[in-house]
């Protein structure tokens, strides 16, 4: 989840302008973040534009994925689960190169078709969504 405009907005302006990525913008006066342009400021300032031009600071905030990422240690777009599903797909491969023992290569087969049948599941979900 990236930025979103609370209902603390004044509707002063300044992030309009202040945005990189044009990703704010202004409806039926309401101010809205559309989060498939903002990509939280990464590749052009160190901070996000928003949250540190609005004068109420609690106008624009990041999104809790924001927060919990950047707890972790994760920046800009990188996600949790993307980095996760990278590293086990990672640990998995390696694991395969290695001689181990039949139940190993059951228990291993099984778990990894688990996840792939939980991420098809996911996948179809949000295509239903959309
Ligand atoms: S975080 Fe940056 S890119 Fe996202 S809406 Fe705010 S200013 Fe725009
Ligand atoms: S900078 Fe803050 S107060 Fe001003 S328009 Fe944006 S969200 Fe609203």
């Amino acid at each position: 989840m990236t930025y979103s405009i609370t209902n603390q907005c004044i509707e002063c302006d300044r992030c309009l302008s202040a945005c990189p990525t044009g990703a704010i913008q202004k409806t039926d006066q309401r101010y809205e973040i559309d989060p498939t342009r903002c990509n939280n400021c990464v590749g052009h300032y160190a901070i996000a534009q928003c949250w540190s031009a609005c004068p109420t600071n609690h106008g624009c905030i990041p999104g809790i994925t924001t927060v919990f990422n950047s707890s972790i240690g994760l920046t800009g777009s990188q996600d949790y689960w993307e980095q996760w599903f990278t590293t086990y797909n990672r640990m998995i491969s390696r694991l395969h190169g290695v001689k181990h023992s039949e139940y190993w290569n059951d228990w291993f087969d099984g778990y990894a078709q688990r996840i792939s049948n939980l991420l098809q599941a996911e996948h179809q979900a949000i295509g239903t969504e959309a």
